[in-house]
């Protein structure tokens, strides 16, 4: 079967991309396992930092490959923590000290106005030079809430409030979750790309 790199160390994102992807013909591979070292992250979007990590993983293996980027974007403070999400608190990335200051940097914004959403982009570069890689995004809004509520996932999940469910992330179950998070959605859209890339060869 044809190999598909995947730019990214994570377990659970391997285990959802293979997932949401099994009917295509190609066998989803994690960089690690082709001798691929993690690439410094020194876009200014998600975007960027996406087809950066992709193209670097294309560059060193010969082959199409897949990357992702996450985090969460809160309005009030200008969209941080945005790109810097998963080290908010330094380095190495914590989630209780990045709660922890996402609370205390929030303590004086009002109700109303604590507006904030995940957002997902998923990028496929076929090779190094492509100039037009499949690029697929989602977001999921919410807003920051005042305590932790529940104890599922990771990351910011405690205190990411759905207004529509009125629940936390940490609170939903996985099909939930995956149903309205933001990677959910962009892996939605990557799916529907590629199964019309597929289509048209
Ligand atoms: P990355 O895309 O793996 O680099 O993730 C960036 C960071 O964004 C994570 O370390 C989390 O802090 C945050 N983040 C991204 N997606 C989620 C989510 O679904 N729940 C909670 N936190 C998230």
């Amino acid at each position: 079967m044809k190999r598909l790199v995947l730019a990214s160390g994570n377990a659970g994102k391997l285990a959802e991309f293979n997932a949401m992807l099994a009917h295509l013909p190609y066998e989803i591979v994690p960089q690690k396992a082709l001798g691929v070292e993690d690439v410094p992250e020194t876009g200014t979007t998600f975007v960027e930092n996406a087809l950066i990590k992709a193209r670097h993983a294309c560059t060193v293996t010969g082959l199409p490959a897949l990357a992702d980027d996450s985090g969460l974007i809160v309005d009030a403070l200008g969209g941080a923590p945005g790109l810097y999400s998963a080290r908010y608190a330094g380095e190495p990335s914590n989630a209780a000290a990045n709660n922890a200051k996402l609370l205390d940097a929030m303590r004086d914004i009002p109700d109303g106005q604590r507006r904030a959403r995940f957002y997902a982009v998923i990028v496929l570069l076929r090779h190094p030079e492509d100039p037009q890689p499949l690029i697929a995004e989602g977001a999921w809004e919410g807003e920051v809430i005042r305590e932790l509520r529940g104890t599922g996932g990771f990351g910011y999940n405690p205190l990411f409030l759905d207004p529509d469910y009125g629940l936390t992330a940490a609170e939903m179950d996985d099909a939930l979750k995956n149903k309205l998070s933001h990677r959910g959605r962009a892996l939605a859209v990557l799916n529907q790309q590629l199964t019309a890339l597929f289509a048209g060869t």
